[in-house]
């Protein structure tokens, strides 16, 4: 099948007499007949469900919809994106273990690495995503157990380097993780330049209406534990957790790092989405490849509105020639770059906040990436938390203003922002 025809088919194809959409199995438990059978689910000898936290028909359904649009071997829910960074690194990391990551990601993922993992023992060194092959090298450590980035940084819109960032990794025997939650699996394939593990905010695009919060992590499977037995022995050496399993011997390559954070973060944190939230991102991802053609055409023509405004100071968009990224954008995200735009208003942090105020159709809400414009001032919302040399590492000045630009009539969406720069 081909991504458009995946959208809408892969993950769930009914049999004869069977609801023609994906059923929401609404139950937190599974009925057995007899405990021998139940045993073995817990044994991890059977496949099958028992009680939801772990797994359910409908999160697998869309997991697994998910997992064939970026080409991955396994895929999971979770209740959130944050959720689904923590996992995705936990997985492979714990006290006294190190990460190297781009400094350009999501406010959200950084407090959550240099703050709240960090106290969990676990050391992250922040490098920019466009640092020299040595520059990156350098930051490693022998204790070193993943490199992470965001394919479209939130909310820089930098264009991260995935084939130079898995070079390296693999280099340095760990796996890239990418977050992959701007550029969606229509815009870009992470695993296709070498990255080995995709996560997602489902919350944003994938969704796309800004209906079901939402997190997802897929598996290439092309990462071998095994060749490096002693840095990930959580995946190559038997669980005591689970009746000693290991899980690179039972689920193969392709299986293992999927199945040990479900057997064993699910069951211990719970982060389980919702069936109804995982219908509805299944529901939402049937129109992927319409909705991201449309946001990607109306904020290349909105980019270049504002870059021929006078009282835009500066603007940030992959797709516009002249961006900074744009070479890596024709690279990575050669059908469209989404619809997150990013500029300066001329007079600072104050005119920034009375141009928002103005607007008449975008509306101040803390979200991006759905159907409806938005906007945000991100120094004050998102990356309240940080930092002038902080906020400059994430590429955030104090007067960035992120635009989401949604499915409207491009026309509309060009008056009303005019009409508020106008009233400055
Ligand atoms: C929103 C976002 C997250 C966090 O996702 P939630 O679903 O809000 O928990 C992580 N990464 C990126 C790039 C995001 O935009």
């Amino acid at each position: 099948m081909n991504f458009d025809t995946q959208c809408l088919h892969a993950g769930y194809q009914p049999g004869n007499g069977e609801p023609r959409n994906i059923p929401i199995v609404q139950s937190t438990t599974f009925r057995y007949e007899s405990s021998q059978e139940m045993g073995k689910l817990f044994d991890l000898e059977a496949s099958g469900y028992f009680y939801t936290r772990l797994q359910n028909p409908t999160s697998d359904a869309v997991a697994a919809r998910l997992c064939d649009l970026e080409g991955g071997t396994a895929a999971m829910l979770l209740s959130s994106g944050q959720a689904a960074t923590f996992f995705a690194v936990f997985n492979i990391a714990s006290a006294g273990d190190h990460v190297v990551s781009s400094s350009a990601i999501y406010g959200g993922t950084y407090n959550l690495f240099a703050v709240t993992m960090k106290r969990m023992g676990i050391d992250f060194t922040f490098v920019s995503p466009h640092c020299t092959e040595e520059e990156l090298r350098a930051a490693f450590r022998p204790n070193t157990k993943a490199l992470f980035g965001e394919t479209i940084a939130n909310p820089a819109l930098t264009v991260l380097d995935i084939e130079k960032f898995a070079r390296v990794a693999h280099q340095q025997g760990v796996p890239l993780i990418v977050d992959n939650t701007f550029a969606t699996p229509w815009g870009c394939k992470p695993f296709q330049w070498g990255a080995d593990i995709v996560t997602h905010s489902t919350s944003k695009y994938l969704d796309g209406h800004a209906a079901a919060l939402g997190g997802a992590i897929v598996d290439s499977g092309n990462f071998n534990w095994d060749a490096h037995k002693d840095k990930y022995p959580g995946l190559t050496t038997p669980d005591p957790s689970y009746h000693g399993v290991t899980y690179t011997q039972q689920f193969g390559q392709g299986g293992a790092y999927i199945t040990k954070a479900v057997v064993q973060l699910m069951r211990d944190f719970g982060a389980t989405p919702a069936p109804m939230n995982a219908w509805i991102l299944g529901m939402g991802m049937e129109t992927l490849p319409l909705r991201m053609a449309q946001h990607s055409n109306n904020a290349l023509e909105m980019a270049r509105f504002l870059q021929g405004h006078e009282q835009v100071a500066w603007v940030r968009y992959p797709g516009l020639p002249g961006d900074p990224c744009h070479s890596l954008a024709e690279k990575y995200l050669p059908r469209g770059c989404s619809g997150v735009i990013s500029f300066g208003v001329k007079g600072g942090r104050q005119a920034a906040e009375r141009f928002m105020a103005g607007l008449k159709l975008a509306s101040i809400a803390t979200h991006v990436a759905d159907a409806k414009t938005c906007i945000l001032h991100p120094a004050s919302a998102t990356h309240r938390q940080m930092n002038e040399e902080e906020l400059r590492s994430a590429g955030v000045s104090p007067d960035l203003v992120r635009l989401s630009v949604g499915l409207e009539d491009i026309g509309d969406l060009i008056e009303d922002v005019a009409q508020a720069l106008a009233g400055i």
